[in-house]
């Protein structure tokens, strides 16, 4: 085949491979573009993950009639002055955005600039332009985007869920509104409010956005070295989370995922949050535009530093500090020594008789200086059960036990407990038996936007479980009932920690997969704690109970509930034989 030029419409479409590879790209864009008309106020409205349209409503300055044609042509941009690429002050430069979200789907412009008599309207769809002409319309811009990717099939085939794409969507306009708070956004997704912010200062903002649990423990943060100023909000340690969904960082204004700041955040935090957990963060940096190279990627959300190390230093630098200031993180606790407890002699005698789980949660005793319990232990018990009979409870979490075999066997009663609970809870839910407690007062929970409406998606299978939610206004999820078997469940903490269990890892969880993560959070919930005092029956009920439960060996996150010493074992570490 002789070389011939591509045809512009080909063209774009392969840009719009590179620029708006999902239907969160593509409102990045159109959101960035309205920002840089200098919006006061941004409404995003979804329908369909974005995929069926995406509208974003802007005051800013508009488009003049005459150069509504040249908008939507590739590399036709009133942005870039500084041609050497140096310094670039607008999110958006390429001029490749419009054109490309116009050639895999279609795309509506309605503007009006101030002082022009009307608006103005222009249409492409696949490629193919129809001529402009007057509409009604208020001053600024409305961008419509419709039916993504149905001029490109083939990047079509790779969208996820809307679902999913309706996540990624609305995360994009979470960090865009981070970027800018200046300006009100209001974003509805599925007719859904999911944000509805007036402008606000940059601390509002991120409570907002945040949830307010992170607002009220979050503190600020200053630091500047060379011609780089870092500011934002962290939150304490014991802010962490299961995701890095609660970081922003955002760099001359433009929200970025860049790996460098993402991993200074991380070792800033490592020694004092667990390994696998996310620390909370709301970061801005401030540097000159020479110092900064933002022409790395299409999608403008990568960005090279001129000065790695000295950024990087001073991002690991500044959180440090800021970290050791508080009292509470200052210093690791002191290691107790093991707190021994000999058992008493039973309670009521009647909660003997129940089983462990049904067993009241009995208030732990207060620290009773020494308990005796070897006395009691009942010879029969011993010899006729494989886990044998308590001994002891140690360290108020650790039940000790002889064996039939004359081993000693060492229980994690919470992870015991936790696997009990969530197979009885298994069972419950396979004969569709799950019992649920209306809550006389309704709950109300707040949260970071976007895991409001991840809960709120699950609302069905939670309601499977006993768990009824409902919307509650943005941000906000109602609590009407509780599965039963809860007792009196930490709401907050309980569907706080539903929302991260559902969060997205790759793939959205499949029903299957959020049942099972959901059983496994309640049985979690429901579960004694380490550190209460059992009582005797209760120890002995817990090791009869773990004896008939399958997979009792290991609890729910696949740790070890209990571990033994053999007598051969216990030999072997006394020397008593080779
Ligand atoms: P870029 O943002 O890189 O310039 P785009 O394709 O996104 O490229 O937009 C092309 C041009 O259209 C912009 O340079 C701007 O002049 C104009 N434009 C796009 N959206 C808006 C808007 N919401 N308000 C005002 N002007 C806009
Ligand atoms: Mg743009």
């Amino acid at each position: 085949m002789p070389i011939r030029r591509l045809a512009e419409t080909t063209i774009n479409r392969i840009a719009a491979g590179e620029v708006i590879e999902r239907p969160a790209a593509a409102v990045k864009e159109l959101v960035e573009n309205a920002l840089d008309a200098g919006a006061r106020r941004i409404e995003v409205i979804l329908a369909g993950g974005g995929i069926e349209r995406i509208e974003i409503i802007d005051d800013g300055c508009g488009i003049p009639a005459d150069e509504l044609r040249l908008a939507i042509e590739r590399h036709a941009t009133s942005k870039l002055q500084d041609e050497a690429l140096v310094r670039i002050s607008t999110l958006g430069f390429r001029g490749e955005a419009l054109p490309s979200i116009g050639a895999a789907g279609r795309l509506t412009l309605i503007s009006r600039p101030a002082g022009q008599d009307s608006a103005w309207r222009i249409e492409v769809a696949g490629g193919v332009v129809t001529a402009a002409r007057p509409a009604p319309g208020v001053k600024g811009t409305r961008a419509i985007a419709e039916d993504l990717f149905y001029a490109t099939p083939a990047r079509r085939k790779f969208l996820r869920s809307p679902r999913a794409e309706a996540e990624a969507a609305e995360r994009t306009v979470w960090r865009l509104a981070l970027c800018a708070p200046q300006t009100a956004f209001r974003l509805a997704s599925d007719e859904r409010v999911v944000f509805d912010l007036p402008a606000q200062d940059e601390m509002a903002r991120v409570a907002a956005l945040f949830g307010r649990e992170a607002a009220n423990t979050m503190f600020a943060l200053e630091a500047e070295r060379d011609d780089v100023r870092l500011s934002g909000l962290i939150g304490p340690a014991s802010l962490n989370r299961a995701t890095a969904q609660l970081q922003s960082f955002v760099v001359n204004g433009r929200p970025v995922q860049d790996p460098l700041l993402r991993l200074a955040l991380r070792l800033a935090y490592r020694d004092v949050i667990p390994a696998g957990r996310f620390p909370v963060a709301a970061l801005r940096l401030e540097l000159p535009d020479e110092a900064l190279d933002v022409n790395v990627h299409p999608a403008k959300t990568e960005l090279r530093f001129a000065d790695q190390n000295g950024v990087r230093s001073l991002v690991i630098g500044a959180i440090s500090r800021a970290l050791a200031q508080p009292v509470s993180l200052s210093s690791a606790p002191i290691a107790a020594l093991p707190n021994l407890g000999f058992y008493t002699p039973p309670a009521p005698p009647s909660q003997a008789a129940r089983g462990f789980a049904e067993a009241e949660l009995a208030l732990a005793s207060p620290p009773a200086a020494r308990q005796i319990f070897a006395d009691t232990a009942s010879e029969a018990e011993v010899s006729q059960h494989p886990l044998g009979a308590p001994l002891a409870q140690i360290l108020d979490t650790y039940v000790l036990a002889q064996a039939s075999d004359g081993s000693l066997v060492i229980v994690d009663q919470h992870a015991a407990h936790e696997r009990l609970t969530e197979e009885k809870l298994r069972a419950q839910f396979a004969e569709g038996r799950i019992a649920t407690q209306p809550l006389l007062v309704p709950v109300v929970v707040d949260f970071p936007p976007m895991e409001a409406a991840r809960l709120l998606a699950a609302a069905e299978i939670l309601s499977r479980l006993g768990l009824e939610i409902e919307a509650f206004g943005p941000g906000a999820v109602l609590v009407r009932a509780v599965p039963a078997a809860l007792k009196e469940p930490d709401t907050a903490r309980l569907l706080r920690d539903l929302a991260e269990e559902f969060a997205e890892s790759g793939a959205p969880l499949a029903l299957e997969a959020k049942l099972d993560a959901a059983l496994a959070r309640l049985a979690c919930h429901r579960s004694i704690r380490a550190g209460r005092r059992l009582q005797r029956e209760e120890m002995s009920a817990l090791l009869r109970e773990m004896e008939t439960t399958p997979r009792a060996a290991t609890c729910s996150h696949g740790r070890p509930t209990f571990l033994k010493l053999s007598c051969a074992d216990l030999e072997k570490l006394f020397g008593r034989r080779a």
